[in-house]
């Protein structure tokens, strides 16, 4: 058994992370292979894989002009996404790369979902729609969820909450993804660590043209200034949310209030769209670590059949267990996410795929 290190150091960008990483990995006292090349694939995460990526693909040049293209969707992340690959084709030059797409389990989203209610040229020519992100780890809750049930994992109907810093509810029927919250971008849906998620786009043309704010400015409020950390003024955090909530702070109260109630409202009009469901599901930091998030998020919502065993919930904080109460003919759950081993199963597959040929 290789020794564990710990090795904490910035790095100046991809290609040098990439370069540590593949050092760690062949180091005679901690790594786990003798050299890279018994690395026989490297899996990625990219953000955004437009319509084109229904499911998880083996990089290659046309995958690689994909991403490059869907780069003005998704700005922040598909560039830096890219220079993971190309550093992972260098340093790891044996290995089937493979991209998981976090737009990919959204997919199956019908049209009449996707589309916004904009002049239909910007869909067509633009391609603004609702993409939905998260995907990967809405996929793997909703199939850990069906295991957990012993059912196929097409033959459930469950909706996801991923609450993290950055936070969306998908509602799954049969196993895949009908409808979820976030949109175009990751901005719309539910309140976030630092993003609004839904509001008025009348506000935004008002802090333009009546408040004299430029673009830069407004893309500011809404992605890193608005949220928990907008409300409460104390942070992006809910920990220390929770910490001042209960100093007597209320703006730290009435941020998880609107929090809550914002997750509330999502799962409401998703038990309407699914019509049956069997479960919910909590994950990512807060979804698995905050018990009041759980409770508050669900309160009053017996009469539709969902009915949480609070003192357990109370006791669970990032591990997976069963929160509703027998009674529930909703059960509750949380799962804690795991998108490295999701992305991990799928490189894996494509590997073997690839080696067996
Ligand atoms: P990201 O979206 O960046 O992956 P996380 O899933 O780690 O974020 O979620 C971050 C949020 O989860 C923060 O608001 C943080 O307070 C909360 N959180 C994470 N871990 C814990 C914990 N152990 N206890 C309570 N809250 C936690």
């Amino acid at each position: 058994m290789p020794k564990s290190k710990k090795y904490s150091e910035s790095v100046s960008d991809h290609r040098q992370g990439l370069e540590i990483i593949a050092q760690l990995l062949t180091d005679p006292d901690c790594g786990v292979v003798k050299n890279v090349n018994e690395i026989k694939g490297v899996g990625h995460r990219v953000v955004h894989g437009g319509e084109e990526f229904t499911g998880s693909m083996i990089i290659d040049s046309k995958v690689k002009e994909k991403i490059r293209q869907f780069i003005p969707l998704a700005p922040l992340h598909n560039p830096p996404n890219l220079e993971g690959i190309l550093a992972a084709e260098k340093f790891f030059p044996e290995s089937v790369q493979v991209a998981c797409f976090d737009t990919a389990f959204h997919t199956t989203i019908p049209e009449v979902v996707y589309l916004y209610a904009l002049p239909y040229y910007l869909y067509e020519n633009h391609r603004i729609r609702r993409y939905g992100f998260h995907g990967t780890s809405h996929r793997y809750v909703a199939r850990r969820f069906a295991q957990r049930m012993g059912k196929h994992k097409y033959d459930v109907n469950v909706i996801t909450c991923h609450l993290g810093n950055g936070c969306s509810i998908t509602a799954v029927k049969n196993g895949r993804s009908i409808d979820t919250s976030m949109g175009f971008t990751p901005l719309e849906g539910l309140v976030m660590g630092t993003r609004s998620g839904d509001i008025d786009p009348g506000i935004v043309l008002y802090l333009i043209e009546n408040l004299g704010m430029k673009v830069n400015q407004v893309n500011k409020i809404l992605n890193r200034e608005s949220g928990l950390i907008g409300i409460s003024g104390v942070s992006n955090d809910f920990r220390n949310i929770v910490d001042e909530a209960a100093k007597g702070n209320k703006m730290a109260s009435l941020a998880i209030d609107i929090f809550c109630y914002r997750v509330k409202k999502y799962i409401g009009a998703y038990m309407v769209v699914l019509g049956r469901i069997d479960g919910i599901v909590f994950t990512a930091g807060i979804g698995e670590n905050q018990p009041v998030v759980r409770e508050k998020s669900l309160e009053g919502l017996e009469e539709y059949g969902v009915i949480i065993d609070k003192e357990k919930n109370k006791t669970c904080y990032g591990k997976e267990m069963e929160i509703s109460s027998p009674d529930s003919k909703i059960k509750v759950f949380v799962i804690p996410t795991n998108e490295e081993l999701a992305i991990a199963i799928d490189t894996y597959e494509f590997a073997k795929k690839s080696y067996e040929q």
